[in-house]
């Protein structure tokens, strides 16, 4: 077995946490590639090294002293080697980095070394190579990542290390100098390793046992989820749910390789298992639960609407002109209604509205404000009788009342609009069907 385990900002924020990851690692000899993170909050109202860094680089763009912040940022590596009793000096590599911030080296050089020093720090460590992320992880001269050109080099490289830390979160540019991945890449990092490494398992440790039916800021405790498939999550995601960088599952999606979401305060726990399918069951039907607040809905009516060829179109088109993303578009033999998120909507919405009498010439024309959306996700909704009722009956108990459905066709996933006040009580209502009275 060969595992690749991705460790996140928190699982590394001081020596303390760098010792359980240690024992993590070791406990198990197919974790034979470490991505690590730089390191994040050690309490609440903590700073991130990497935004201490990009501190420094407005510093020093700005031309000002960043001495200051940079010394900040060596003691947090400094008390971590002192804490974990490395005889290791960061001497050189700080007084590059010194060098090349006052040379004008640019944000995300100064942001990668957040990651680099946390990778030669892990790899002093444990006693594995380092391989630098810049020598094996490749964009583009567009500034996009080169999957293939990455996935042929970084794979010969690790056939000739058995033991290797690779730095998350950047590579390099075709001249050489360093590119990052959007914040939180490192979790694209460990996706990249574990597909040129043949990984069995893409493990990612951060600092929550998986993900969660719902939002634990709504629902108190909520069970964990077990196991979700790619497009579950896919659907969860999009609605607000988040503990993975969305762009970190293609990578591992090509190979068919599982990603599993691990605490590294909890190791014994199990976590999630994210897959690209499987025979097993949801516990609960449904996988789980996530919404958003502030749409607008806006619904159309046209007598013959349905015969009148390039409708739908002629009323989008008013939305594209605006350059206004769709969200769903439930529809009517007559009506069709389209929902929008409303911070984007607001400032276009009269030159939307006159699009579309331009273009599609409606009967009438109404908007609402104030609606947020609730999915309800779950592969095993498919083949289960009463899903969709048990659902409004739940929301109907609670008297809420729904203003939209939209079951996509896949039947993963039903849509439920409900006003912003509902919102919560909506998700309390699903879920207390679904998972606590589990009938
Ligand atoms: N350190 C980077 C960030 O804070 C990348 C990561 O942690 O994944 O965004």
């Amino acid at each position: 077995m060969k595992k690749v385990v991705k460790f996140g900002g928190s699982s590394l924020a001081d020596a303390e946490q760098f010792a359980k990851v240690g024992r993590i690692i070791n406990s198990d000899k197919d974790r034979r590639y470490v991505v690590p993170s730089a390191p994040g909050k050690r309490v609440s109202g903590d700073t991130k090294v990497t935004d201490l860094l990009y501190q420094c680089e407005d510093l020093a763009s700005a031309g000002k002293d960043f001495a200051g912040v940079l010394r900040e940022i060596r003691g947090r590596y400094d008390d971590i080697i002192k804490g974990l009793s490395l005889s290791l000096s960061l001497d050189e590599e700080f007084e590059k980095i010194n060098r090349m911030l006052s040379e004008g080296a640019g944000r995300d050089y100064a942001a990668s070394r957040g990651e680099y020093l946390n990778g030669i720090v892990m790899a002093d460590y444990l006693g594995f190579s380092f391989v630098d992320a810049a020598e094996v992880i490749f964009f583009n001269a567009n500034g996009d990542f080169d999957s293939e050109k990455t996935n042929a080099v970084l794979g010969e490289r690790l056939k000739t290390v058995e033991r290797a830390v690779i730095p998350g979160f950047y590579g390099a540019m075709p001249d050489g100098s360093i590119r990052t991945f959007s914040r939180g890449g490192s979790d694209i990092t460990g996706a990249i390793v574990s597909r040129a490494a043949h990984a069995d398992v893409y493990e990612n440790w951060t600092d929550v046992s998986g993900f969660l039916v719902a939002d634990p800021r709504i629902i108190k405790h909520p069970k964990k989820i077990e196991t979700i498939t790619y497009l579950e999550l896919r659907e969860l995601a999009y609605m607000g749910a988040s503990v993975l960088h969305e762009d970190s599952i293609f990578p591992v999606r090509k190979e068919g390789i599982p990603i599993n979401i691990r605490n590294t305060n909890d190791p014994e726990d199990d976590g999630t298992w994210i897959v690209e399918s499987t025979a097993k069951k949801s516990r609960y039907i449904i996988t789980g639960i996530a919404g958003k607040k502030g749409f607008c809905s806006v619904s159309i009516a046209k007598d013959m609407m349905n015969s009148e060829v390039g409708f739908v179109r002629r009323v989008l088109q008013a939305f594209e002109d605006q350059n206004i993303s769709i969200e769903h578009v439930p529809s009517g033999i007559d009506t069709m209604t389209v929902f929008v998120h409303e911070d984007e909507f607001v400032s276009k919405e009269q030159a939307v509205v006159s699009g579309i009498y331009r273009l599609a010439r409606p009967d009438v024309l109404e908007i609402e404000s104030g609606l947020a959306l609730i999915a309800v996700v779950g592969r095993g909704m498919k083949s289960t009788r009463g899903t969709a009722g048990r659902i409004f009956s739940a929301l109907a108990h609670a008297r809420i009342n729904v203003r939209m459905i939209d079951q996509g066709s896949s039947e993963l996933n039903v849509i439920i609009g409900v006003d912003n006040d509902d919102f919560e009580r909506a998700i309390e209502a699903i879920y207390a069907i679904f998972v606590e009275t589990q009938i």
